[in-house]
This record gives structure tokens, sequence and C-alpha cells, in this order.
């Protein structure tokens, strides 16, 4: 019996997680459930896998849950704050933490989740965007199973050798689908218009409003090229983005000898999230079996990006090395979260980007203070380009001079 952590549980991730949990009583149970401030949620997801504990952001959400879990006679322990987090994603009882909580919150109980040597289910690409090598040497040295849940990592994951999942002899590159988001076609002179609800309309797949805007600038396939290269130690010149609107090809490996190597299947993470929990073994997910005569074409195309700088940018950060993911994320996660509050334009999001870049120093990321820090100043500088008045001009600019991403 596998007993699982579940950080982020009333989340997109987090529900499709317990979706398949609920599926396999006699394999998986709930020894935790987190979340940030979704009580009612929370509660009905307590209520149903009875966890020993669960989290929530503050001492104002744990009394309302902790009313509604006595009222219904469950027995679930309540705990708040970051440290509880980290607390139950290290519990000996748990064997198995699923990190499905977004944006750069999910680093330190994922992190923490590492170094006491669990089966790290990783759908939280930020985490690891931000930590890189820390996060790495963190799961060989304490032993840490991790296994990639991110669509196209978990893909490519299954494409290479069993025995060393990694860029090695014989590897010639990793290719990342992508589905290109909702704008893919749209004139490119009407994208400074998009609203909230049209950026998060993904064509395939029904996820959070940060990765689905993440999605539309293509900036989610950028972190994940970064997820990448730590994930399959693969350098980033072998590192491949191919548009692929089906979203049925979910990413490919090719070899030396000419074969690529695909995984295919319906767009629903539930199969990723079943492979993770049962890895080595597979066991059924809910997902629909794929009617390849039903999806008829499969196309590719390269992408384009003068569309979708922010993919150039995340290239130009792996390259740099250091900081610089830490500070291409940390300016994201401002950029789209006041996109979505309507304080700035969707085509200003690249430009904030890229400004704060520009401003950020070079530096190595030898710490995880080093790389908290880096996280801070760069939302410092991403916010005061959104609130100053003088950042919108600049951040209106869009793609910096000199990216680019290999053929
Ligand atoms: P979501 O917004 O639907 O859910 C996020 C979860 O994190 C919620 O449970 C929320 O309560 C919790 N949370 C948010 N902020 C928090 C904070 N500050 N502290 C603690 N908890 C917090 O997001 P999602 O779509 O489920 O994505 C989760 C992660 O998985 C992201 O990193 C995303 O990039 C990745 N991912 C998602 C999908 C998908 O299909 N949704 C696919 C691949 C990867
Ligand atoms: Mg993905």
């Amino acid at each position: 019996m596998r007993r699982i952590t579940v950080l982020g549980a009333t989340g997109s991730i987090g529900e499709s997680t317990l979706d398949v949990v609920r599926r396999h009583p006699d394999r998986y149970a709930i020894h935790a459930l987190t979340a940030h401030r979704q009580v009612d949620k929370l509660a009905a997801q307590c209520i149903e896998f009875r966890p020993a504990r669960t989290v929530v952001a503050d001492a104002g959400a744990a009394a309302e849950l902790r009313g509604k879990l006595a009222a219904a006679g469950i027995a679930t322990d309540v705990l708040h704050g970051e440290a509880a987090l980290e607390a139950v994603a290290t519990d000996a009882e748990a064997d198995t933490v699923m990190a499905a909580i977004v944006g750069a919150a999910g680093l330190r109980p994922t992190l923490a989740a590492a170094r006491a040597g669990k089966r790290v289910l990783l759908a939280n690409k930020e985490a690891l965007v931000m930590s890189g090598a820390i996060f790495m040497d963190a799961v060989r040295e304490h032993g840490a199973t991790l296994l990639p849940i991110d669509s196209e990592h978990n893909a490519i994951f299954q494409c290479l050798p069993n025995d060393d999942p990694r860029y090695g002899a014989g590897v010639s590159r990793v290719v990342l689908t992508a589905s290109g988001g909702p704008f893919r076609t749209r004139d490119p002179a009407t994208l400074h218009d998009i609203t909230p609800d049209q950026a998060c309309a993904h064509p395939n797949w029904v996820m959070g409003r940060k990765i689905s805007v993440d999605s539309a600038t293509m900036m989610n396939k950028g972190l994940e090229v970064i997820e990448a290269h730590w994930l399959f130690a693969a350098p980033a010149d072998r590192i491949e983005v191919l548009i692929h609107p089906q979203s049925i090809v979910h990413s490919m490996v090719a070899y030396a000898d000419g074969s690529v190597l695909a995984q295919l299947g319906n767009p629903d993470m539930r199969t990723p999230i079943a492979y993770g929990l049962a890895w080595p073994e597979r066991v059924d997910a809910g997902v629909s079996a794929l009617d390849l005569a039903l999806a008829g074409t499969l196309t590719f195309e390269t992408p384009d990006l003068t569309r979708f700088p922010c993919l150039a940018l995340a290239f130009d950060a792996l390259r740099a090395g250091g900081i610089a993911p830490a500070v291409l994320n940390a300016a994201n996660e401002v950029a789209v979260e006041r996109f979505l509050q309507g304080a700035i334009r969707f085509t200003d999001i690249a430009g904030i980007v890229a400004r704060v870049l520009e401003r950020s120093p070079a530096q190595p990321a030898d710490s995880l203070d080093t790389v908290l820090e880096a996280d801070r100043h760069a939302r410092q500088l991403a916010t005061a380009l959104v609130s100053g008045g003088a950042g919108r001009p600049a951040a209106s600019q869009g793609l910096p001079q000199g990216a680019h991403i290999p053929g």
C-alpha cells in the first residue's frame, strides 16, 4: 500500500491525482492533503479520503476547516503555514509525495520531500526550474525517486532507456511537443487585447489559471525546456520544441540510429499521474482509449518565436545558467498574476520578464538561499516594472534583441 501526501490537492493536478487514487483503494491511501485557501473543497476531500493530516495557508483557514471537519466527525489533524507543508512532505508515514502546488510556493516542501528520500511525483515544474542542480543533487544524495508528471517529461521518461532514463550515449535529441495554446494562429497584432478568460481557454487541456496563461505565451514550454534539462541531463541544444496542436504525441526521444520513440495518448493528466503512482507497473487511470482513426491527422510545426518570445527567453535563461532560470520564473509569476488581475496586457508579460532578466546580474545558483533571494529580488523588480508607470512602455517592447532558439 502506498501512502501519499498530495501537496496542492485542490488544484487541477491534485484533483486528478485523487481521482486515480479513488480507483485503487487496494493500492493507495492518502496520508496528507494540502491546499491554500479552498477550505470547502479540501473539507470534502478530507471527508472522502480521511487523511491523518491536512495543511492550509493560515490560522483563519485552519479554524474554518477544523469546524467543518468536526461537524462531519472527521479526526484529521489540521495544520497551517509553510513549515507544516514541509512537515507533511517529510512525514515518515508517507512514502510518496505528489508535488502539485503551483509556482515557487512549492519549492521548499518539494525539496524537503526529496531530502526525505520520498518517491516524488513532480508536477510543480517551477520548483525544479528554480533550484535545478540543488534539487537533482538532493534526489541523488537522499535516494529519492523522482518521477516526472508533466505530460511531456513523463513521455520522455517513458521513451528513454528504462535502466537509465537520461540523455546519454545513443540519444541524439529530446523533442518536447507543445499544443501552441489558444493563440497559435491568431493575428499577433490582436494579441494585446486578450482577456484572462481567453488566455485560460486552452484548446486541449483543462488546467489551473497560471499554467493556462503560461501555455498561451508558451512560457510553459520554456519552463519545460529547463525542466527537461535538469530531469534528463540534456544540453540546451539537444532539446527541441515542436508544435503539435492535437496534443496526442506527448513528446519524443530521437536516437543516434534514426529511431524516434514517442508516447501517445489522449490529453488527460491522469495518464502520467497513474504512471507515477504505479511505476514500474501500470494501472487503470480512467482515461479513454486513444482512437487514432478518430484523431485522424497529427500535425507538427516549428514554433514562431516572434509570436512566442517567452520561449526564446527561457532558452536564453537556460544557457545563461546560475540564477537566471529562477529570475525568469519569478518575473513570469508576477507578470502572469498581474495579467490575471487585469493590471497589464497579455503582450506585456514577455517584456517584463525580459527587462527583469536584463537587470539581474549573473550569479551561480549555489545554495537554496541564493535561489530564494534571486526569486525575491526578481519579484521586486517585476512588481516595480508593473506598478511604476515607467515600466509599461519598456515592458511593451516584447522580444529582446538577441533572443533566439536553436533550429
Ligand atoms: P492549480 O492552480 O489548479 O492548483 C494549485 C494548487 O496549489 C491548489 O491546491 C492551491 O490551493 C495550491 N496553492 C496555490 N498557491 C499556494 C501557496 N502559496 N501555498 C500552498 N499551496 C498553494 O494548478 P495546477 O494546474 O494543478 O498546477 C499545479 C502544478 O502542476 C503547476 O506547477 C503546474 O505547472 C503543474 N502542471 C499542471 C498541469 C495541469 O494539467 N494542470 C500539467 C503539467 C504540470
Ligand atoms: Mg506540460
